[in-house]
């Protein structure tokens, strides 16, 4: 699998640390409210995980799955719930845990889903934002790293379903991408 890397852009120990640094920030704005941690199924599960370790106030946790069809590579915006929460939210506070917000067109989706349901606030959380490629404007309210616009892999990130186990957030050698 490391064969296959180009190079890292972000190293596991900055992942880490900026993990830790979210969690902080999220249990100091959150305190005292009846926070719902929404992973977005299957990217931001690794994400999700760590950064709900790193919540140190009550909260639940609940996971989303959707679809967007298209090619391997790009977002259509094209949306299917395959997956969606067990928890209401009716007068709660919701937490979006995405990988990557890249077109916006995903958290465009679910903020207008979600927001159906009458949560008291609806918030957006990315471990990386790649704002060069928005097509809709977007908040991203807690965000790990700016990328530049490349396709990236690992902590949850997939090229055709692998390197989602690799540990940083890297860019695959050019033939993998052509094979
Ligand atoms: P958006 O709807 O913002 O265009 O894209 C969101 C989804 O597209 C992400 O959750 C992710 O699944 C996929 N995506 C966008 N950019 C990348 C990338 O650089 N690498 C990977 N692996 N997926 C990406
Ligand atoms: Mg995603
Ligand atoms: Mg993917």
């Amino acid at each position: 699998m490391q064969q296959d890397v180009e190079r890292v852009l972000i190293s596991e120990a900055e992942i880490k640390a900026k993990i830790a640094e979210l969690g902080a920030q999220i249990s100091a704005d959150f305190a005292g409210k009846d926070l719902v941690v929404v992973g977005i199924l299957k990217g931001a599960a690794l994400f999700c995980s760590d950064l709900f370790r790193a919540i140190t106030i009550p909260a639940e946790l609940d996971f989303m799955r959707i679809s967007s069809y298209g090619a391997a590579t790009k977002s259509t915006g094209v949306h299917r719930v395959l997956l969606d929460l067990d928890y209401t939210l009716e007068g709660r506070h919701v937490l979006i845990v995405e990988d990557i917000v890249d077109t916006g067109l995903t958290i465009k989706f679910l903020k207008d889903y979600l927001s159906q349901r009458g949560p008291a606030s609806l918030k957006v959380a990315a471990l990386l934002d790649k704002p060069s490629r928005r097509k809709v404007p977007v908040t991203v309210d807690y965000r790990g790293f700016e990328v530049p616009d490349f396709f990236v892999v690992g902590m949850g990130l997939d090229f055709r379903e692998k390197y989602r186990n690799l540990r940083e957030i890297c860019i695959l050698k050019p033939e993998i991408y052509e094979s």
